[in-house]
């Protein structure tokens, strides 16, 4: 068996000791004797499985009492309609910062169901920065203002968050989640589908403040009802089992490995490694303004278009796979979610020391 070093955007690398466990569990759970996919999501021991994923969350993102936890399905994708139908209920109005392809569709989503406003954009530069925000740009009457923490196909994210008074913060962290520790009092909701930086595609995670749960919009379906799988503490239907059993044993792994502090340690001396070859590489550049540079997704582009094909396919071929950018950016992109190793990045930077030097 070889691994290869997965640089996908997603889904993504899991830990191997997850992996390997989910292995060994895999014909006998715990001596129950079937497999986590086979057992009824109202057994005794998937309760345990899915409470146990829910408090160690909790832990490892410091989550307060007041915010519900709600495992649910249909990516965060489906919680872009979610968000409006859910929250933009008072003056059925919401303000959104585009800062990518996944704040524009939250944004055309919430659109449909009432009064949003684009508040600002960095399209102009092709999303290679953040905008700067300030309370005055902020409607103090919308219901929520929507942000997206960690853009992952344009590499940029928030290195402090807009100050939005007393309107709640709405945040997509789909690619930044678990990276390093956040304050989630400073939010009335977060968001993240687990195949960047969690687990298996499947589950997508809602963290909401208690008190923002009312009524939806009448026309909201019942699986897009919060408050219905809020309380039902995600068992209305059935949940998907097998995903919040794998993110389950990410989060003892990050756990087990000091917690998200220690985490973000590690994911800073990571993306150092590669923008620091990056910064100082004639041949290879960055493409986001320093300052607003994502730790776990980093597209780079060499000046052609030749170089860079030739550079994705010889990197494939010596085990740095995915490597390939975005359509709309071009060029590479390398994701170095939590789970890839250390060693991976140092080998991909000595990798591309050495193509410098044979194409220059
Ligand atoms: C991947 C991603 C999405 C889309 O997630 P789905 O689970 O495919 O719906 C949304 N937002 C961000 C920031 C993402 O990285």
């Amino acid at each position: 068996m070889s691994r290869v070093y997965n640089f996908s955007a997603g889904p993504s690398m899991l830990p191997e000791e997850v992996l390997k466990t989910a292995a060994e569990q895999m014909l006998d759970y715990n001596g129950s004797g079937m497999s986590v996919m086979e057992m009824s999501h109202r057994s005794k021991v998937f309760e345990e499985i899915i409470q146990t994923a829910e408090a160690d969350l909790r832990e490892l993102l410091n989550i307060p009492d007041n915010y519900k936890v709600l495992f649910l399905q249909g990516g965060a994708s489906s919680v872009f309609a979610m968000i409006p139908l859910n929250l933009m209920t008072k003056n059925k109005k919401a303000d959104y910062v585009i800062t990518g392809q996944w704040s524009k569709k939250a944004f055309s989503e919430a659109q449909k169901y009432g009064n949003a406003r684009k508040v600002a954009s960095s399209e102009d530069k092709v999303f290679n920065y953040i905008p700067d925000l300030d309370k005055s740009m902020f409607d103090p009457e919308a219901d929520y203002v929507h942000i997206t923490g960690n853009n992952t196909i344009y590499g940029t994210r928030y290195t402090t968050l807009p100050d939005t008074g007393d309107v709640p913060l709405v945040a997509d962290l789909s690619s930044c989640i678990l990276s390093e520790p956040i304050d989630v009092t400073k939010y009335g909701m977060i968001y993240f589908g687990a195949q960047k930086n969690v687990g298996p595609a499947g589950v997508t995670i809602v963290v909401i403040r208690e008190d923002l749960l009312g009524e939806p919009m009448d026309i909201t379906p019942t699986m897009f009802n919060l408050s219905i799988h809020a309380k039902n503490d995600s068992l209305y239907n059935t949940p998907p089992c097998y995903a919040i059993y794998v993110c389950g044993l990410v989060f003892k792994h990050l756990k087990k490995l000091g917690g998200l502090e220690k985490m973000k340690e590690i994911n800073e001396r990571k993306a150092k490694v590669l923008y620091d070859f990056l910064d100082q590489s004639k041949m290879f550049h960055g493409t986001v303004v320093p300052k607003d540079r994502s730790l776990m997704n980093v597209p780079f582009v060499t000046d052609s278009e030749e170089l860079n094909a030739k550079f994705i396919k010889e990197a494939a071929a010596a085990g740095f796979v995915n490597l390939k950018g975005h359509r709309t950016v071009g060029g590479m992109r390398a994701s170095i979610y939590n789970a890839m190793p250390e060693e991976g990045v140092k080998a991909l930077v000595a990798f591309m020391k050495k193509f410098e030097e044979e194409n220059r």
